[in-house]
């Protein structure tokens, strides 16, 4: 007998006929023997819809504590229905809230950490034979507010109340077979991977691939906590994504990702001398703005130029806080460029194979491309590149890694991409 945490995704609780069908797939499961807590996001798309209306009566940004008391009904709706259709099937059946689930949060709206959790209530209702059902996607701090975790927060909910019932694994279910080697929107010929290590893993969700929530992946990683990435809709096998996971011969790399959010600003001509980067960063910091490649070029006549980029939304912020600091720290130019994409390639196997990231450069050249900026790490390499032909690119690259299979994949539906 095995102890599950399962969850679905907003899509595959999209209404009452994939409902029952989730329930249908839960009753067979603890049937089988295994005692089952489930983990639902909101039906579909509620939760934009619920923004939207919260749009539609605030004209500034609505308080942070009413925004979370309106998103977390989403969840309390999927949670009542779902429990109400394990019912019907004559299995027992529990729903809770997060707070009744005992899930403890620090004390921020919107986007909370989990810090605590009491799971003494539903592990008695799940020895007593029951379903449990909770919430995915919210919290209560100490003093008795309600939080949220942050949007995509519902795999979070599932990997942390894993870990803390020591469940022997944590299902994802979601819109596709599992995790592909790239989007297989764009690559007809994706590979779905029978596994992938928590660290690569992290740095795909990171990268952009929207599958899985990284803050899930990061704790799933904290706590080893096995998790199986897998479709609601047929019973192929998913994706492992654990430790360390085994490697196809002949293939390093095992993903790759794309990520549009992104802008460059470069600051020409400024002073060289101690402390002015730090300068420049520590402000950036101070406005909650995070930088993510960082490049710097030669210095010339005491002035050096450098080039670092953050996401899309945080431009114009940026280019405002690069102006506010002009006079403390003396420079000739500040300018932005949008229209890019970064691009990244992700395998544990990189770190020791030479000349990874030298097929990467070479590929993109030889389409005709320039790289603007690169940045690595032991198992990624991100280009920043023009985005116009980013699925050619990715293709290009796909295919010099050897990772097509002659397998077309088919993904329908929509995306679950929450
Ligand atoms: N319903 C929330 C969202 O749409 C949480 C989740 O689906 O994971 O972001
Ligand atoms: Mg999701």
């Amino acid at each position: 007998m095995s102890l599950i945490v399962m969850k679905f995704g907003g899509s595959s609780v999209g209404d009452a006929e994939r409902m029952k069908r989730v329930a249908n797939r839960v009753v067979e499961r603890q049937r089988e023997g295994n005692q089952c807590v489930v983990v639902v996001s909101a039906m579909g798309d509620t939760t934009d819809d619920l923004i939207d209306l919260s749009k539609q009566i605030c004209s500034v940004t609505p308080p942070a504590r009413e925004m979370d008391m309106l998103l977390t009904t989403g969840e309390q709706v999927s949670v009542a229905l779902l429990s109400m259709a394990i019912q019907s099937l004559g299995q027992p059946a529990l729903s809770f809230t997060g707070w009744q689930a005992g899930m403890y949060t620090e004390a921020v709206h919107g986007k909370a950490r989990i810090t605590d959790i009491q799971p003494e209530r539903i592990l008695k209702a799940v020895n007593q034979g029951n379903v449990v059902i909770v919430a995915g996607f919210q919290g209560m701090t100490t003093e008795g507010e309600i939080t949220t975790l942050g949007r995509g927060g519902s795999d979070t909910t599932a990997v942390a109340l894993a870990a803390a019932i020591q469940a022997d694994v944590c299902e994802i279910f979601t819109d596709v077979d599992g995790i592909y080697s790239t989007d297989p929107r764009v690559v007809k010929c994706a590979r779905k991977l029978p596994e992938i290590t928590y660290d690569e893993m992290l740095e795909l969700a990171n990268l952009g691939a929207a599958v899985l929530h990284p803050r899930a992946v990061e704790y799933a990683k904290n706590y080893n906590v096995p998790l199986v990435v897998r479709s609601s809709f047929n019973h192929n096998a998913g994706t492992n994504v654990k430790e360390e996971a085994a490697m196809e011969q002949g293939i390093v790399v095992r993903g790759i990702a794309s990520d549009k959010n992104v802008a460059r600003i470069s600051i020409l001509g400024i002073e060289e001398k101690p402390g002015q980067l730090a300068k420049v960063f520590t402000a950036l910091a101070k406005a909650q703005i995070d930088v993510d490649i960082i490049v710097q070029s030669g210095i010339m006549n005491g002035q050096a130029d450098f080039s670092f980029t953050v996401s899309l939304t945080d431009k114009d912020r940026a280019l405002e806080v690069i102006q506010g600091i002009r006079s403390e720290v003396g420079f000739r130019e500040v300018s932005s460029q949008e229209n890019l994409v970064k691009v990244s390639i992700v395998g544990a196997g990189m770190v020791s194979t030479p000349g990874v990231a030298a097929k990467m450069f070479e590929v993109i050249s030889d389409l005709g491309l320039s790289i603007n900026m690169v940045s690595t790490s032991e198992i990624k390499t991100s280009c920043v590149i023009d985005n116009s032909r980013l699925n050619e690119v990715i293709q290009a690259l796909h295919t010099a890694y050897g990772l097509d299979t002659d397998q077309t994949v088919y993904v329908g539906g929509p995306q679950d991409r929450r």
